[in-house]
């Protein structure tokens, strides 16, 4: 598992003979960072399912921090929980894990991985392609953006818009999912993918938190690490219904 979890969001360029080489970009590309300078809510047109491919916004992510100790939940420790205060508003969520059918205990954290020049900042959930993503908390599904690093993705608020949930690599959005939409934990509004420079051969989903700055904005944010919280989420059924 842990060598299969390592395949994820590789860095390498995707090679394959079965359908024509996709434009990737190592995952030293941010996933997340500063928008183009055009106002981000017309970069795209909101009603499409599946929006047209964009540049990936250019790096505008701090540094990790390096802190120790989590909030006031009982988490495990890790080498780096990320922003602090990010981190302390995370562990006070009833998180469910994103996948369906995949055990908490089976995650490892993926934050410190080197991804070329920058840190993976998330964690990579192996599944096959087409199960189903789950809402990991209530809030409303921001932004529905296609990158060339992260394809198909998601940006969900928590209910307070202090946190937005990052879902990428996806395969398609779940039906009915759009901007603006209101989700309840557990909700699907994707399915697991490769989309972006993940490797076709290694289907999963990229998951991270970032904490908003106020006003929100979808595109900039703190990186937060998820294991700690999802170490300890409730794990979705197999069997969720879809939408
Ligand atoms: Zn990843």
């Amino acid at each position: 598992m842990a060598a299969a979890a390592l395949a994820g969001c590789s860095d390498e360029p995707v090679r394959t003979t079965v359908t024509p080489p996709r434009v990737t970009l190592p995952e030293n590309a941010p996933l997340h960072g500063s928008a183009p300078t055009a106002a981000p809510q017309t970069a795209a047109p909101a009603t499409a399912a599946v929006p047209a491919a964009q540049d990936a916004p250019p790096v505008a992510a701090a540094p990790p921090t390096s802190v120790s100790g989590a909030g006031p939940a009982p988490l495990p420790q890790v080498k780096n929980v990320g922003d602090a205060e990010g981190a302390r508003l995370l562990a006070q969520r009833a998180l469910l894990v994103p996948v369906a059918g995949i055990a908490p205990a089976s995650l490892s954290d993926h934050y410190e991985l080197a991804r070329g020049q920058r840190v993976h900042e998330a964690i990579d959930i192996m599944a096959p392609t087409g199960t189903p993503v789950v809402a990991v908390d209530d809030g409303r599904i921001e932004k529905l953006f296609n990158s060339r690093a992260g394809g198909l993705t998601i940006y969900q608020y928590d209910r307070e818009a202090k946190l937005t949930y990052y879902y990428a690599h996806l395969d398609r959005y779940a039906p009915g999912v759009r901007e603006g939409l209101e989700v309840k934990r557990g909700d699907v509004i994707g399915y697991v993918g490769s989309t972006g420079n993940a490797n076709p051969a290694a289907p999963h989903l990229h998951f991270a938190v970032f904490r908003l700055p106020q006003p929100p904005k979808w595109w900039e944010g703190e990186a937060v690490n998820p294991y700690p919280a999802l170490s300890r989420a409730a794990p979705a059924a197999p069997q969720v219904a879809s939408r």
